[in-house]
């Protein structure tokens, strides 16, 4: 299994977003029982295990290796895995309503049905047409051009230039040619595959796409829905501050006719493509004095000679301070660490379990600096994960719930406080920033982490509209205009019509990747990290805590990765945080300090749109 950073780009490519499975038709002749259930459960288990670790060696030597050669031999492996995983999710949904299953039989049945993203209906030639398009879509995605001064940009240079642009006419241009040139184009068969794929849905016992994808959360599909409306209650307040902060400094850079005081924010001048996260125009909101932290993480790894072995030998010392084993022989020696300088590779930071159990590795081109700093806390998060519950059966091998996954990592790199950095020596005690830098840290994390939850939660309640067909291809944009309207506060810098198609110029939507995952992970890791401060009995304010070398937080925290997927999530959350509800209150309490300093600034300002 192969986890990936972050939400946006190409990264997720390698997951089984935009795989098909096939349904079969239950055999109505010869009702099964459910020994007939355990014995399949048990042979699909060992199969899909067998063909995971084939999977993940020709994955692992394409991504470090790239040559015609292990391309292909890893798209052949890659083929013969999804085959599988069609089959026996078709086969799974016939044993649905076999009387006197085991919970564990149940559960890896439902495990096994909802392990693929999109389903074929069982006539003949669905499967084909749905994966034809399913790369097709992917495949226009990722040759997609803008265009910057009239010329073609491709999309990690557009994605770049949008967060270092501060020219408005140049952020339109790219914004327009981008969501045009790349949305546009794949409405048709975009609504031709989500037609195909609900139809898959159905046979395999869902309502359509959207209910199958929110069945993967251990409670009935309305009540996941209704659980994401309370989290975003609980986190909107701090949002609108954000909001409202953000449009004034805006408004006083580039003046009223390009961001008016009042309304929504023009969506191209956030520093991003899609507006999903702001870390980009810190420059542009930053307030005097305090925007500046006092130290600059680079510059002190650099003048303590750290190399990226000495990256990842930190990171690895801050799980092993939590009591957790050093990492196997085996990581060093496979792990890529450093980019090859013969060969091509895939840069893109990811953690991966080659064998399901000891043979964790990272594959990094690790820089020396601050952000590749958090990303080895946030890559060994998923190795840490992947090796505790090494012990499972195969289909338990997992997260406990989509949003865990990538929510480890992240609670542990939010311990990298300036007093972390004091402990393992890189900083000075002298130099840890007084409170009066703190706006300026929270600000910074803010316009990333906070900005980032209404869009978060929309790409999926789009989604879900159009899989349930309240969303109808003519309303594809009007809705996803008016979501971005009532949860982000954005709009586009020009006027859509209903020809457009800005969903489709956003990776996840052609490449068919579930989203709500990524608003779950930002809660989670802050809950994660509010439950951990409190067993290693932390007072102060909570951005300033780190657990480091808190042997009864990771013990804790053992609990719940050991489990795995076994249980329902709630019983995971339970091991480590002692609730059983997700809850968006953590974030809320890290950010307070921030949200009074907003309230305050914003005061007399206009606010909401
Ligand atoms: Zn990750």
């Amino acid at each position: 299994m192969i986890r990936t950073a972050m939400a946006s780009g190409l990264a997720l490519a390698l997951v089984l977003s935009g795989a098909v499975v096939l349904a079969t038709a239950p055999d109505k002749n010869a009702p099964a029982t459910a020994a007939d259930a355990d014995t399949f459960v048990a042979k699909a288990e060992k199969d899909l295990a067998d063909i995971s670790v084939d999977a993940n060696r020709a994955g692992w030597i394409n991504a470090t290796y790239i040559t015609d050669d292990t391309d292909a031999m890893a798209a052949e492996v890659s083929a013969r895995q999804t085959e599988l995983a069609v089959k026996y999710a078709g086969e799974a949904a016939k044993y649905l309503d076999v009387q006197g299953l085991s919970p564990d039989t149940r559960r890896k049945l439902d495990l096994i049905r909802n392990g693929i993203t999109l389903p074929a209906p069982s006539r003949p030639g669905a499967a084909d047409e749905l994966s034809t398009i399913a790369t097709k879509l992917q495949s226009e995605y990722g040759k997609g051009k803008g265009t910057l001064d009239g010329k073609p940009i491709n999309g990690s240079d557009i994605e770049a230039a949008m967060g270092t642009t501060r020219d408005p006419a140049k952020l339109k241009e790219m914004w327009v040619s981008w969501n045009d040139n790349v949305g546009v184009p794949m409405k048709a068969d975009y609504a031709h595959m989500v037609d195909i794929s609900n139809q898959g849905a159905k046979e395999l016992g869902y309502a359509d796409v959207g209910a199958m994808w929110r069945a993967g959360y251990d409670m009935p599909p309305d009540d996941f829905a209704k659980m994401t409306d309370r989290l975003w209650k609980q986190v909107e307040p701090l949002y609108l501050s954000l909001h409202t902060y953000v449009r004034w400094k805006l408004n006083e850079k580039y003046g009223d006719a390009v961001q008016p005081k009042t309304g929504p924010i023009r969506a191209d001048l956030l520093g991003n493509m899609w507006a999903q996260e702001w870390g980009n125009i810190y420059d542009v909101v930053a307030p005097k004095g305090s925007g500046d932290i006092g130290y600059d993480t680079e510059a002190l790894l650099k003048a303590k000679g750290y190399d990226p072995i000495k990256m990842v030998k930190t990171g690895e010392g801050f799980y092993s301070s939590l009591g957790f084993a050093p990492l196997p022989d085996t990581f060093w020696a496979r792990s890529m660490i450093v980019k090859p300088a013969d060969r091509e590779v895939v840069c893109h930071a990811s953690a991966w379990d080659i064998d399901n159990k000891q043979d964790v590795r990272i594959k990094m081109c690790t820089k020396v600096n601050a952000d590749d700093f958090v990303t080895v806390h946030h890559e060994l998060g998923h190795n840490y994960y992947q090796r505790a519950y090494m012990n499972q059966p195969f289909l338990y091998e997992n997260g406990a719930n989509d949003g865990f996954h990538e929510a480890i990592g992240d609670f542990v790199a939010l311990s990298i406080t300036p007093n972390y950095l004091v402990q393992i020596g890189l900083l000075d005690k002298s130099r840890v920033p007084s409170a009066d830098k703190d706006t300026g840290l929270l600000l910074r994390q803010a316009m990333d982490k906070v900005a980032f939850l209404p869009f978060g939660l929309l790409v999926d309640k789009w989604r879900w509209g159009v899989f349930n067909g309240s969303i109808k291809p003519d309303q594809y944009q009007s809705a996803w205009d008016a979501l971005r309207l009532q949860y982000q506060g954005i709009k586009p810098p020009v006027a859509r019509d209903s020809s457009r198609f800005d969903a489709g110029a956003k990776y996840h939507i052609p490449a068919n990747t579930p989203y709500m995952r990524y608003f779950l992970a930002r809660l989670l890791q802050f809950q994660f990290y509010q439950a951990a401060c409190k067993q290693a009995g932390w007072t102060g304010p909570l951005h300033r805590c780190s657990f480091y070398g808190n042997k009864e937080v990771g013990a804790k925290l053992q609990k719940m990765l050991e489990m795995g997927q076994s249980k329902p999530w709630p019983d995971a959350l339970q091991a480590f945080t002692g609730s059983r509800e997700i809850s968006g209150q953590a974030m809320v309490d890290y950010f307070a300090p921030l949200k009074k300093w907003l309230d305050e600034q914003n005061k007399g300002k206009p606010s909401g749109w």
